[in-house]
């Protein structure tokens, strides 16, 4: 809402009116903690040096009053744009020769016009965004044959995303005009240009750069229009970082990308000097797969600019890299969306540590750079390459995966319009995948000799066989087919099926390849399996079990691990997503909450996890977060109606867990998260069954029968059965000789129990009728006689411990038995009558 008011405001006001709207705060402050800075700083204003303990941060008007309720001790700046001595502006195209001056917005426009009107074959200009101040991001691509795609990487510079750093505005110009102009006499130009899919945006927020009006860079600052950092802005590989809708230029920018295949790029930056590389979510304890290579180009760039000034890129730390995270932890940049998402090689070039760097100093810059910035684009030329085709030469769109190597997305993909694939990579021997839908998957074996070479490896890959896919789904307690199950092939573009009355389901023409197959129903828990299907391996059934969601409508089981005190999650009955209660969020009103309700289940077979949760919160700092193993599936902030969650779950022991966590003091709405009616996949629970006597103490070797299981109590009196699956009133059996057997049942739910069995004697028993049964005489010397007036059937003599001593079937109303060998003692005999049975204490003396 916010961004449409401000939209509004600009576009139908001057633009100098907006000013006063979104005010922009430079400051520093004193923090030693590279935790906080790192998870609750990064994420409230936009940090833009660590230093010394120092950090640099910039902030909007609601960031800022954020960032001031953490009481920190800071020290307002003035904008870095405004300390800077020399701005001289070109008004002029011709002033802009020497290239010690700063093109107004005009010039710079006619300086792009310039270059696509005087080399037509290399250049051609493009705009990607028209902003609603007017201003445009402009993109020259620079190739020969321009207008054509061609097998060429396609490798891209973006500058000025943060509008006051600018000397990389100038780099992009001046790199234009020294490849077009020097095409023609300089071979390593020749080079670039003929084997290289250059792109070069130079400004990407020009409202930034231009705040101050088109005719000086004098006032320019950070942020866009709206008052936002366009660089905090991007969807990361942290899913749910950050939301639609983006601002303008982020957009424009994300569109960009998946318009083309960017292999590798570099986004300029100033106030520092160094080279930053992925991720800047984490630090290198979670290292990009292509690390080592980043630190080859990186410091590659480094030493070529150190050739002519020793003492560059030396601000941050002396090799003049840094891994992104290790610097300071950035979530929403443009360098990791371009990495996670599009599979491209981005890195971070801070060239200048003044941001708005004097216009008599932006010559001495490009000399130190002039080299860099040619050897990293060169750098798109090696590694490995070639096209993936068909039979008929026909370009595929397919993936190029290396095994035991990729990770996080880093596997790349064709240009599906000429079948081209670029992959920079350290040197080495690598197992590489091909593989595109509808044909057969191939790994060939590749060697990569140096970081200056290129390996050439074109793949022709064969139509895949097809087949159809067929199978039964069935009830998993009653085994009968059901109907209306909907059969759907992940990440495809199969359509999806529905089982029929018989529970059969059928998917024609399928190609060979390995599939996850999910089934759906509505009160069933969504199921999958991940099949590898060949016209003999076509048959997959699957049995579901009904979803029997956790509503907390009986409270919270055992199992759950709750957050203590007042950011406990609890169960409420305000309008719960279904039944009478839900589970709500702790944490109302309390700083930094981090109010956290988890569960680790036994997963038995992959399935979904579905569940509803609902948010009143301020939104955009304080979240319900949704992880699996400790990573982050979901975020939902604001004012969040009931929906509906799933995301897929793997087999094997895994923790859920829901958190509802703050930034500081202030809150908006019921702050606080809701969730309810959750379906876990299918799991299995163990069931400890603890056997003991009534005067507590365990009883070994009784035998316990549950699940269709036996299982004997070890010296702990413990018997624990695994794999056990849910279900209403499970029986079991506890039996052992010299005590009463036990019978019991157990509801099993999605939770591991455990079952504490008492046994009780024989002997102490309830003696259903005294009358049953007479002896005597007790106590007794060597014989007693049994009498009763029904039909005695057996006779079982205990001693104290339990122990049977003697065990004798009878048929008769009376006898007599000689107890001449036992010592004297106490013992318990117990009668079985055709009537019932009868305990009693004996004593021989
Ligand atoms: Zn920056």
């Amino acid at each position: 809402m916010k961004k449409i008011l401000l939209l509004f405001i600009i576009s139908a006001f001057s633009l100098n009116f907006s000013f006063a709207q979104t005010n922009e705060y430079y400051f520093k402050f004193k923090e030693n903690d590279k935790k906080i800075i790192n998870t609750t700083l990064t994420k409230l204003i936009s940090i833009d040096n660590v230093k010394d303990g120092l950090v640099y941060a910039y902030a909007n008007d609601k960031e800022f009053k954020e960032f001031q309720k953490l009481g920190y001790d800071y020290e307002l700046l003035p904008a870095p744009s405004s300390t800077t001595k020399v701005i001289n502006m070109a008004t002029t195209l011709g002033q802009m020769s020497n290239w010690d001056r700063y093109p107004t917005y005009e010039v710079y426009r006619q300086m792009l016009k310039n270059f696509e009107t005087n080399y037509p074959s290399l250049c051609k200009l493009d705009s990607i965004c028209s902003l609603a101040s007017g201003r445009k991001i402009y993109s020259l691509k620079i190739s020969d044959n321009v207008n054509t795609a061609e097998n060429e990487p396609e490798f891209v510079y973006v500058s000025s995303m943060h509008g006051d750093e600018t000397t990389g505005f100038i780099f992009m110009l001046r790199l234009a005009d020294y490849l077009l102009s020097n095409y023609a006499s300089v071979s390593r130009v020749q080079n670039i240009v003929n084997n290289v899919e250059l792109y070069i945006l130079p400004a990407i927020n020009p409202d930034g750069t231009y705040y101050g009006g088109n005719n000086t860079v004098a006032g320019s600052r950070r942020y866009n229009a709206n008052g936002e950092d366009i660089n905090r802005d991007f969807p990361d590989m942290v899913i749910g970082a950050n939301n639609p809708p983006y601002e303008p230029e982020t957009q424009a920018l994300m569109d960009f990308a998946a318009a083309h295949h960017f292999i590798f790029g570099g986004s300029f930056h100033g106030g520092a000097e160094v080279v930053n590389f992925p991720w800047d979510v984490y630090t290198s304890v979670h290292p990009h797969p292509d690390d080592n290579w980043f630190r080859q180009v990186c410091t590659d760039y480094v030493t070529s600019a150190r050739l002519v000034n020793p003492n560059y890129m030396t601000s941050v730390n002396s090799s003049g890299i840094t891994e992104g995270g290790d610097w300071y932890v950035v979530n929403g940049g443009i360098q990791d969306y371009y990495n996670y998402w599009h599979h491209c090689r981005m890195v971070t070039l801070e060239v200048s540590n003044i941001k708005l760097l004097g216009s008599e100093n932006l010559v001495t810059y490009w000399n130190i750079n002039q080299n860099s910035l040619l050897g990293f684009i060169e750098a798109s030329l090696y590694g490995i390459s070639g096209t993936v085709k068909n039979i008929n030469s026909n370009p595929l769109d397919a993936t190029v995966t290396i095994a035991s190597h990729d990770a996080d997305n880093s596997w790349v993909i064709t240009d599906p319009s000429i079948g081209d694939y670029h992959r920079v990579i350290a040197p080495g021997t690598y197992d590489i995948t091909y593989a595109s839908v509808g044909y057969i998957s191939q790994i060939h074996t590749v060697n990569v000799a140096s970081y200056a070479s290129t390996t050439i490896k074109d793949v022709v890959l064969l139509v895949a066989p097809q087949t159809n896919v067929t199978g039964t789904i069935t009830d998993a307690t009653s085994g009968t087919p059901i109907q209306g199950v909907t059969v759907t092939i992940l990440s495809s573009s199969y359509p999806n099926v529905t089982t029929n009355a018989s529970g059969q389901y059928v998917i024609n023409s399928v190609y060979e390849g390995s599939y996850t197959i999910q089934v759906s129903k509505a009160g069933y828990i969504t199921a999958s399996q991940t099949v590898n299907v060949t016209t003999t391996n076509n048959v997959f059934n699957f049995s579901m079990t009904l979803s029997d969601p956790e509503g907390f409508e009986t409270g919270v089981p055992a199992c759950w691990v709750n957050s203590a005190d007042n950011l406990a999650w609890s169960q409420v009955n305000t309008s719960p997503h279904g039944g009478t209660y839900c589970m709500k969020s702790g944490g109302f009103n309390v700083n930094n909450a981090n109010s956290i309700f988890q569960i680790t289940l036994n997963i038995a077979s992959a399935g979904n996890i579905n569940f509803w949760n609902k948010v009143s919160s301020e939104s955009g700092f304080d979240f319900l977060k949704f992880y699996i193993d400790g990573v982050e599936k979901g975020s939902w902030s604001g004012t969040v109606a009931w929906a509906e969650q799933s995301y897929l779950v793997t087999v094997g022991n895994h923790t859920f867990k829901w958190a509802y966590t703050k930034n500081n003091s202030v809150y908006n709405g019921s702050d606080c998260a809701w969730i309810d009616d959750i379906v876990f996949p299918t799991s299995s629970q163990t069931i400890t069954f603890i056997v003991k006597d009534q005067s507590n103490n365990p009883i070994q070797g009784a035998n316990v029968n549950f699940n269709s299981t036996n299982q004997t109590t070890n010296a702990s009196g413990v018997a624990v059965i695994s794999s056990v699956s849910r279900g209403l009133d499970k029986p079991y059996t506890v039996s052992i000789s010299g005590y009463n057997t036990n019978t019991g049942s157990v509801n099993v739910n999605y939770c591991d129990a455990s079952i504490n069995v008492s046994m009780a004697p024989v002997n102490i028993s309830e003696i259903s009728n005294k009358s049953l049964a007479s002896i005597y005489p007790n106590p007794f010397n060597h014989l007693i006689n049994i009498k009763s007036d029904n039909i005695i059937t057996r006779v079982i003599i205990y001693n104290l411990v339990g122990s049977e001593i003697l065990n004798k079937s009878i048929n008769n109303y009376q006898f007599q038995l000689t107890l001449e060998t036992i010592p004297s003692g106490v013992y318990f005999i117990q009668i079985h009558t055709n009537k019932g049975i009868v305990n009693k204490k004996i004593v021989k003396e």
